[in-house]
């Protein structure tokens, strides 16, 4: 994969309100029919903005996404965002298991492997395609547990895809470590070489777990206080299908910067 036409996905968190989201979303629009970007652009904007963002990227390339989804499908959920009011925003993806969502920060229920497995086995029945967050904390990498915290992860959230026979999964997985998440502290953005060795080493737990029908489809992004300075590096590496980035990617001259012409 070219660094040109890797992924570039886009989490506004609640950084933006309704008004700062459509208005990032019509200079993110006019860029995209200015210029014929490769890249695969994925933004996802707060739930009460998706709808409009939703109309205004329509006719573009960019792809959106929603930052989380109910369990269940439809029904008696309050507070919940179904799935087809996802579909009705022209939604194509959803981020399930970010860390401020399993660590409670976001919502104030941690959410469990368990439900994100959940979560993860109803988006493909829905045909939403799920970006997986894993990533260790900084306790658990100083205790050397970096690899077991991101197999019990992947291997308990993705346990959906052993009763999948079909190998036309659009599924990505984002590697974050939570340390390195520029709202958990200073900036701290990890070696990309490092990164790249991650994320090999999580490709074969991928394919031996998984095996090889499903594993060569997966996409794996890095996110962690990707900046237009650093972007380059994280893309730069062969295993690196794509970023996730948070904060800068609501700053609308550094996002635009970084976008393909
Ligand atoms: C994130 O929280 O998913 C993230 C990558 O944030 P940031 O880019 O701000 O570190």
């Amino acid at each position: 994969m070219s660094v040109n036409s890797k992924i570039i996905a886009c989490n506004w968190k609640s950084y933006l309100g309704v008004g700062e989201s459509i208005s990032l979303a019509k200079a993110l629009a006019v860029h995209s029919k200015k210029h014929k970007m490769r890249q695969r652009i994925i933004v996802a904007p707060s739930c009460i903005a998706l709808y409009k963002v939703g109309q205004l990227l329509r006719g573009t390339q960019i792809l959106l996404c929603a930052q989380n989804v109910n369990v269940e499908s439809n029904g008696a959920y309050t507070g919940a965002m179904s799935f087809d009011s996802l579909r009705e925003t022209g939604c194509k993806y959803v981020i399930l298991g970010h860390s401020e969502v399993r660590s409670g920060k976001s919502l104030g229920i941690a959410e469990t492997d368990r439900i994100i497995a959940d979560k993860l086995r109803t988006c493909l029945k829905e045909g939403i395609n799920p970006i997986l967050c894993i990533g260790e904390t900084l306790s658990e990498k100083e205790a050397g547990l970096t690899m077991k915290v991101l197999r019990r992860q992947l291997i308990t959230d993705l346990g959906a895809l052993h009763d999948m026979d079909s190998n036309k999964i659009d599924l990505m997985i984002a590697y974050e470590p939570v340390w390195a998440i520029s709202s958990n502290g200073p900036s701290k953005s990890p070696d990309p070489a490092e990164i790249n060795d991650i994320i090999i080493k999580l490709k074969k737990l991928l394919s031996s777990e998984f095996g090889h029908k499903i594993a060569p489809d997966v996409k794996f992004l890095y996110g962690g206080s990707v900046d237009n300075l650093n972007i380059s590096g994280y893309l730069g590496q062969s295993s690196v299908d794509g970023v996730l980035i948070g904060g800068m990617s609501t700053n609308k001259s550094k996002i635009i910067g970084v976008l393909g012409k």
